[in-house]
């Protein structure tokens, strides 16, 4: 069945028919096209001139000529609208990377480097990066782009060292799995390194008066930890604050990002709170938050001086 493609691609004055795989008919203005890359006028045999046949075997429809091309009708959506001038048609989204797939695909056939890299930057759209970060990666490593690729693999830290499946790991070779899962270990040995050793609490905080919640306050009745990896100035924490810290280090090993340090910080408020320690539970909330704050971006700064060892 053959459909008619929304605006812009329904212009009276357009000069081409393309018809997709799955029979949409997108009317355009080969200018456009022609104008998005030279390739374009060969690949899809364009007539020379507006409304001209090309010869007796070519289809018309309207008085114009009908090219039928192996992209679907969504993905051929989204690809004009990428040849398109900003004023006629917006650059499509695509934060749904089942959609970008495609689209790259054809970029990369009809050779437009413009539109493969603005395909790839939707990969570092913080929305897709946070629940999708193994997918951004294998396709922006498909795409041999270095920026989009490194990003895409920092967020892959939040997410356990083995990743799960997922159909774009197939875009990726052995050894690009091989240098991601190095570099997630690497960051994972480098973090360790801040849970091991409290000297920049100390230095923040100075002094005890820096961090008093961190001791007991007055009237606390949680008590103090035997756990001497988190002692700071030679003294036990307090007992809750120990557990964080024993839980957080055993997840970073697994998870090296500053996230899982902040996930494990609201759990650990819930936790005091249900306590219900007088002294504690109602400055928990500010005091984690500070804090973590503070270790989240520990993390974050060793993490960047780890490289992903990959060739461009
Ligand atoms: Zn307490």
């Amino acid at each position: 069945m053959k459909t008619c493609a929304s605006t812009p691609f329904d212009h009276a004055k357009a000069d081409i028919i393309l018809r997709s795989a799955d029979g949409v008919e997108f009317r355009v203005f080969t200018l456009f096209l022609s104008l998005t890359s030279p390739l374009f006028e060969t690949l899809l045999c364009l007539p020379r001139t507006a409304g001209g046949a090309t010869g007796t075997d070519q289809e018309m429809k309207d008085g114009l000529a009908v090219i039928a091309v192996s992209e679907d009708g969504k993905t051929l959506d989204s690809f004009l609208r990428f040849c398109y001038p900003s004023t006629l048609a917006e650059d499509p989204s695509l934060e749904n990377l089942t959609d970008a797939l495609p689209v790259l695909a054809a970029a990369r056939k009809y050779s437009l480097d413009l539109i493969e890299r603005k395909v790839c930057q939707t990969l570092v759209n913080p929305k897709v990066l946070e629940t999708e970060p193994l997918r951004c990666f294998a396709i922006s490593r498909n795409a041999r782009l270095k920026h989009e690729t490194i990003i895409a693999a920092r967020h892959t830290l939040r997410h356990p060292l083995i990743p799960a499946r997922c159909a774009e790991i197939d875009l990726i070779t052995a050894p690009d799995l091989l240098a991601l899962l190095t570099y997630h270990k690497k960051c994972s040995i480098a973090v360790q390194f801040i849970s091991r050793d409290l000297s920049w609490m100390a230095h923040h905080y100075r002094n005890h008066n820096g961090c008093k919640w961190l001791f007991c306050p007055e009237n606390c009745r949680c008590g103090r930890g035997d756990d001497r990896r988190f002692f700071l100035w030679g003294e036990g924490t307090i007992t809750w604050w120990m557990t964080y810290m024993q839980e957080v280090s055993e997840l970073l090993n697994d998870c090296p990002s500053g996230d899982t340090v902040r996930g494990a910080a609201d759990r650990t408020v819930e936790k005091v709170r249900a306590a219900n320690c007088t002294a504690c539970s109602g400055q928990v909330k500010e005091n984690m938050a500070e804090f973590s704050s503070l270790f989240a971006q520990k993390v974050e700064e060793t993490v960047k001086y780890i490289y992903l060892e990959m060739d461009f």
